[in-house]
């Protein structure tokens, strides 16, 4: 269903108003994890003043140690709701769990599926029953066959809507938190229909990196670019190190305004 052989146009997702693919360029900001409200909106006012199109946040956090904060669940998502009220800004965020499905198909604009949860099977087959579009994360050792597989497995079981998000893969390299493999971008737009974004935060890990490789990930023909911006990042509750002040931001998003009619992209 995702190949682009049996459909030779880019697909274009509709994230609440918000088209992704084809000639439009998401740009989706915000924290690591929701921490307050407060922080929520002072973070999406800026982002939204720069040009950003979608909010991001993790109220529920995939995390590796147990002992770390897992993000405030519920009360973080109605804290994203209340921000897209206050800004008119759609809403992203990680789906764990199965659980959880019915609320966020009620209240998630774009439900991110997290790099971890990437061959989830069970999870997957699941979200053919949402209406909500899906942000499908590379695993962090995914092959581009596999991650197709798992944009499959939501398509076949009744969802269509399927954005790819490519956030660096694990190699030997340690000093940086992940590998970013741009030519991922036009492999899969090659191979499939599917919009693909780019998340350079959690590729690089270091918030010096971001810059470069959003212009090189927009250069290459990404559909979109999904950047941590945070108010306050050496307080972050989770991934401090890579994430953007409002004001880097700000700067980021005017290198890409100029790359983006070079590649068509508005
Ligand atoms: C995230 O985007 O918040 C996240 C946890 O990313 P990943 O699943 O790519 O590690
Ligand atoms: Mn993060």
């Amino acid at each position: 269903l995702a190949n682009r052989a049996f459909h030779p146009e880019d697909s274009i997702v509709d994230v609440s108003g918000v088209k992704i693919g084809g000639d439009h360029l998401a740009l989706i900001a915000g924290p690591c994890s929701v921490e307050s409200y407060e922080q929520v909106l002072e973070i999406a006012q800026a982002a939204k003043a720069s040009g950003a199109n979608l909010l991001r946040g993790g109220a529920f956090k995939p995390r590796t140690s147990p002992y770390a904060f897992q993000g405030l669940g519920m009360e973080g998502l109605d804290i994203l709701c209340a921000v897209r009220e206050a800004t008119g800004l759609p809403v992203v965020t990680e789906l764990m769990s199965p659980n959880y499905l019915d609320v966020f198909n009620e209240r998630v604009d774009l439900i991110q599926i997290g790099a971890r949860n990437m061959q989830n099977f069970d999870l997957l087959k699941q979200l053919g029953q949402v209406d909500r579009p899906i942000l499908l994360k590379r695993g962090l050792n995914a092959t581009y066959e596999e991650w197709i597989m798992s944009a499959e497995y939501i398509m076949a079981s009744g969802n269509e809507n399927v954005i790819l998000c490519e956030r660096g893969i694990r190699t030997f390299e340690t000093y940086t938190r992940n590998t970013l493999d741009l030519q991922s971008i036009p492999v899969l737009k090659r191979l499939t229909h599917l919009p693909v974004v780019v998340d350079p935060s959690h590729a690089g890990g270091k918030w010096w990196l971001v810059e470069p490789m959003a212009i090189a990930a927009v250069a290459a023909g990404a559909d979109g670019l999904m950047i941590e911006v945070h108010n306050n990042p050496e307080c972050a509750l989770c991934d401090g190190a890579q994430s953007l002040k409002p004001k880097k931001y700000d700067m980021v998003l005017n290198s890409i305004k100029q790359i983006a009619p070079v590649v068509g992209k508005q």
